[in-house]
């Protein structure tokens, strides 16, 4: 017999905070924070992960994003532009057989389909060999800014609140949350960028869906998407072969940053995957008759807020490709900003285009010892729209742990960049 009919009483005593060091705190747990976190635990700094999700891997988890995009450059002879850890993540999940390679029709790129949850336990193990120290569930409340410095964050958690002091600061929280706390400046849109909830179909014709034209199912959804309350009349549907399920990026819906917005959010997103559901089961009863829900994504953001760097990345910048001074990051996916309800954006660019994330675009002007990496570096609308996805926020997360390291308490602009680019060259250059 267990002594479990035994317990204590036991009371609060004093509204005591728990106190965390570290050498870099880095905020938000997506693909750009682990990126960094893991980055700058390798170099042996004392790291900690907070993200107010109670598990990390961002939107690659939570909003079921699916397909990693921006690790090559487009056409016949694309080629990979960002490695380190993201070989790891190719190498190994592809091992597992939870990574796919293919090379996009409409893109002429090599993109990867990955395993939701495989990704997810790739991350947190990643994380666990490197040493970085995770604080999940914890929703930053509060930033001691001053003299330029950031010095404290204070995060509400369920166990109470828990403060952490760091040396540097990466925010990667996607919509510049740790910039806004901390009282620096920011940029909204003007008008809406539209995000999307992406979602698992399942009980389909997997060999009728392998072969999709989405020019058919695009024209459907402008003649009658509005009476299944659709408004999105372009997307995406992928099908992970041999496992029965199919990621549908089909929705549009507007992302306030606002608590009570966010939760309108979520009914929206998930109304539009069930009207889209209705959708495709009347419409394409040949491959889609018992078509279901296998498990609905959180909504996915896309572009909300984000900081005003020393410099802020250009369309023209992006479309001339010329590497400057303090090139940090290479990218070539295109524009691609969900500007109206209806369609993207795009713009696409020519067959082995490069462009360059500069340091100077990951640097709040008003802070020394805090860098953006992921979709809230400072960019125009546009450039923004290119540089936010899944290969480029792992080179920025690489770009702001090197920065960080190097700056060590002094100003991270002031840190030699010709020492930074030495660390970070397999990512400016070709055999680097
Ligand atoms: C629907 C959709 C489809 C996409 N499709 C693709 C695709 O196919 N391929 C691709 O490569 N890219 C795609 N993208 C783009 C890409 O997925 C994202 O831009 C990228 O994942 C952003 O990563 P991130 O690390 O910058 O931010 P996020 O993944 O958003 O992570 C930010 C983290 O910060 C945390 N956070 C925020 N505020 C706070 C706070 N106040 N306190 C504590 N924690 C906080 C959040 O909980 C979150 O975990 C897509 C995006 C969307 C929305």
């Amino acid at each position: 017999m267990t002594q479990l009919n035994d317990t204590t009483i036991r009371r609060r005593s004093a509204a005591g905070s728990t106190n965390l060091e570290a050498d870099i705190c880095v905020l938000g747990a997506g693909i750009s924070g682990v990126s960094a976190a893991i980055e700058a635990a390798r170099l042996g700094r004392r790291v900690i992960l907070a993200d107010a999700a109670p598990t990390i891997g961002g939107q690659a988890v939570g909003s079921i994003v699916g397909t990693i995009i921006g690790l090559y450059t487009h056409g016949p002879d694309a080629y990979q532009i960002t490695h380190g850890l993201a070989d790891e993540l190719v190498n190994e999940l592809t091992a597992s057989g939870d990574l796919l390679r293919r090379r996009s029709e409409r893109t002429g790129t090599i993109t990867f389909q990955y395993e939701i949850m495989q990704l997810g336990r790739w991350m947190e193990r990643k994380c666990a060999e490197a040493g970085v120290e995770l604080l999940v569930g914890a929703a930053l409340n509060d930033a001691d800014f001053s003299e330029r410095r950031l010095k404290q964050l204070e995060f509400a958690t369920r166990y109470g609140p828990v403060t952490v002091n760091a040396t540097g600061f990466v925010d990667a929280s996607g919509d510049a949350a740790l910039s806004w706390q901390a009282g620096l400046g920011v940029r909204e849109p003007n008008a809406p960028v539209y995000g999307s909830l992406n979602f698992l179909l399942e009980n389909y014709d997997e060999a009728k869906v392998a072969e999709i034209d989405h020019k058919l199912i695009y024209s459907r959804l402008k003649e009658v998407g509005a009476d299944y309350g659709l408004v999105r009349h372009d997307g995406f549907l992928f099908a992970f072969p041999g496992k029965g399920t199919a990621l549908a990026n089909l929705t549009h819906f507007k992302t306030p940053l606002d608590p009570i917005g966010a939760g309108k959010m979520v009914l929206e997103g998930r109304e539009q995957a069930d009207g889209l559901v209705k959708f495709l089961r009347n419409e394409f009863p040949e491959m889609f008759a018992k078509v279901s829900v296998r498990y609905y994504g959180n909504p996915g953001i896309r572009q909300t807020r984000w900081i005003v760097a020393n410099h802020q990345l250009t369309l023209e910048e992006i479309r001339e490709g010329t590497q400057p001074a303090d090139a940090v990051a290479r990218c070539a996916w295109w524009v691609e900003l969900h500007d109206t309800e209806e369609l993207v954006h795009w713009e696409e660019f020519p067959d082995g285009h490069v462009y360059y994330i500069p340091l100077s675009c990951m640097v709040p002007k008003e802070a020394d010892n805090i860098v953006a990496a992921g979709r809230c570096v400072d960019g125009d609308t546009f450039a923004l729209s290119a540089v936010r996805v899944m290969g480029p926020c792992m080179a920025m997360g690489a770009a702001a742990a090197h920065a960080l390291d190097l700056a060590g308490s002094g100003p991270v602009n002031n840190v030699d960049m010709t020492e930074l680019q030495a660390r970070l060259a397999k990512n400016l250059t070709n055999g680097g």
